[in-house]
């Protein structure tokens, strides 16, 4: 049962991080849900739609869902943020700040800016961790889902790596 809701919000968070795909920025995708499972809160990466180094999938979340986040932090209410890709060092600390109790993500990302894992290990917030409870990778079809539209991400042009190369190609200081 928990697992049929899980595959349900992870699938909502996979069209996110698809349409941010087409928007030509990265695939990441996010919602939140309170203790009804009512949807509060979506949100998927602008970082290049905007132009907002911030602007993460869970960030947007949690901003999306507006006051509601209060009740998280004032009335102990349980909400679980679902992400296609494990949070990075920001959103795992804007995760803590709202006190979202509960974070299931469909890959790792060790490689990555996946931060959630390395801070919660190092010790640091510890009190603030324990509060919260982590499901990572939990669903193989959707993960391949996920890296799929990561590997689409890769030959995108406003991929780093293809902006970097553009930027060296019109750079006026050659060595
Ligand atoms: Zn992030």
């Amino acid at each position: 049962m928990q697992m049929d809701r899980d595959r349900f919000f992870l699938e909502l968070a996979l069209e996110e991080a698809e349409k941010a795909l087409q928007e030509n920025t990265y695939p990441v995708g996010a919602v939140i849900v309170d203790e009804d499972f009512n949807v509060i809160g979506k949100g998927r990466n602008r970082v290049h739609t905007s132009q907002d180094i911030t602007a993460h999938a869970e960030i947007e979340a949690i901003r999306n869902a507006g006051s509601t986040m209060f009740d998280a932090k004032i009335n102990n209410k349980k909400f679980t943020l679902y992400s296609t890709l494990e949070p990075c060092p920001m959103c795992t600390g804007g995760i803590l700040f709202a006190k979202i109790q509960r974070v299931v993500w469909l890959l790792n990302d060790d490689q990555g800016f996946g931060g959630y894992k390395k801070i919660k290990d190092s010790s640091v917030f510890l009190e603030k961790f324990k509060r919260v409870e982590i499901l990572e990778e939990p669903l193989e079809d959707l993960k391949k889902r996920q890296l799929d539209l990561m590997t689409k991400w890769a030959k995108n042009p406003n991929n780093v790596v293809s902006l970097r190369k553009k930027a060296q190609v019109g750079s006026i200081n050659p060595i």
